[in-house]
This record gives structure tokens, C-alpha cells and sequence, in this order.
């Protein structure tokens, strides 16, 4: 996290002040996927803060933009920076670990992605993971879950993973950390591939869902 803070300039937009308090709680989130992983977040540089949800009016097919609408945005991800998040939003994010939800999280699963150079839902793997593997684990996962939401059945992984691949990774990344007993649970094979990749077992936390 120091590293984090030391490396990214955070910009507040709409008059926000962004607070250590703010700083922090974003480094944290955004540092814990990659807590026990040697890559990182080599070319991200800016990270730009709304107070709340916020517009935007820029081309979200281009490839590089990657953003979440509900009210409004809650977070962008641009491959080679910057990240854009809403205050509002990752704090929520932060307070509840469980309810499957963060923006944070989400959004730096998308810089996860965008290391090789592509934002595609392949990351770059662990060494000794091989691709066959994961790349099973993940298409099953994702047609199944597609399947679901199209289906109207409910998912344990947010339904806009549906999206496309980058969104389910990003997704499967948020309930890898929110609800892990239950995602090793429904799809084993898609969190080895995730433990593997991050090195690490969530679902072996104190505190873990049930
Ligand atoms: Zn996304």
C-alpha cells in the first residue's frame, strides 16, 4: 500500500477533496488482490475520484474504456490508466465485504487484465498455470453463468458478468473475495483457477461466508 500511494496521483473531480482516509481505503481495496502476487500495477499512475456516482460522456466500445452503468458510473478502467471510481461507491464497497459488491475491486481486476495488453478476461498467469486449464474453467464458467442470466435464474456472481469475458473476470474476482466458501462451493474449478492466479484461499479466512 505504501508502494500503491507513493506510485498514483489521486485527483478529486466535482470540487471532492481527496482525504488520506479516501486514499487509503482505495489502496487497501485495490492492493489486496494482488497482496501476494508479483505482478503489478506497472503503468497505473492517476487515479481520478467523483464524489458519487458519476456521466460520462466518452465511447465506451473503443477498447480501452471500460465502465459501469447504473445510476450513473461508479468506476472506469482504462488499460495504461487511469482508474476513475465514485467515492461513494468504493466506501460502500469497503464498509460490506460480503454483499458481493465492489467497485474497487472490480476495477482493478480490469488493470489485473490489462497488463498484457489486452482487456479480455486473460490475465497474465501464474508461472506453472496452464492455460488450458483455466481457460476450461473459465468458459464453462461463463457460458453457465450466461445461461443463468438469460434464463432469469438468480447467480451468485453479479449478473453483469454476463456481459462479456472482461466483466465476468472482473466479477468472478469481487465474489472470489466476497463470497469465497460459496463460489468454491458452485464452481470449484473457477476458484482454484482464481486461488491459483492470486495465490491465495479466501474462502480459508476467519469470517468467511457460509
Ligand atoms: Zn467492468
Amino acid at each position: 500500500m505504501n508502494l500503491f500511494l507513493d506510485q498514483i496521483t489521486f485527483h478529486g473531480n466535482q470540487d471532492l477533496e481527496v482525504t488520506d482516509e479516501m486514499k487509503l481505503s482505495i489502496a487497501a481495496q485495490a492492493c489486496l488482490p494482488i497482496v501476494n502476487s508479483p505482478v503489478w500495477y506497472d503503468t497505473l499512475r492517476t487515479i481520478l475520484v467523483y464524489p458519487s456516482g458519476f456521466r460520462t460522456g466518452r465511447n465506451t466500445h473503443d477498447g480501452f474504456v471500460v465502465h459501469e452503468s447504473d445510476i450513473g458510473t461508479l468506476g472506469e478502467s482504462w488499460a495504461r490508466g487511469p482508474v476513475v471510481l465514485s467515492w461513494d461507491h468504493a466506501l460502500q464497497g469497503g464498509l460490506d465485504a460480503e454483499d458481493g459488491h465492489n467497485v474497487v475491486i472490480h476495477e482493478f481486476a480490469h488493470q489485473l487484465d490489462s497488463l498484457t495488453g489486452h482487456t479480455n478476461g486473460l490475465p497474465i498467469l501464474r508461472k506453472g498455470q496452464a492455460f488450458l486449464g483455466w481457460e476450461k474453467a473459465m468458459l464453462d464458467a461463463y457460458h453457465g453463468h450466461v445461461e443463468r442470466v438469460e434464463s432469469g435464474r438468480p447467480t451468485l456472481v453479479d449478473a453483469y458478468g454476463a456481459t462479456n469475458h472482461q466483466e465476468f473476470f472482473a466479477e468472478a474476482i469481487v465474489t472470489f473475495f466476497e463470497k469465497p466458501q460459496a463460489l468454491r462451493r458452485e464452481e470449484p474449478a473457477l476458484y482454484a483457477q482464481l486461488a491459483e492466479l492470486l495465490a491465495l484461499d479466501p474462502a480459508r479466512w476467519a469470517g468467511a461466508d457460509r
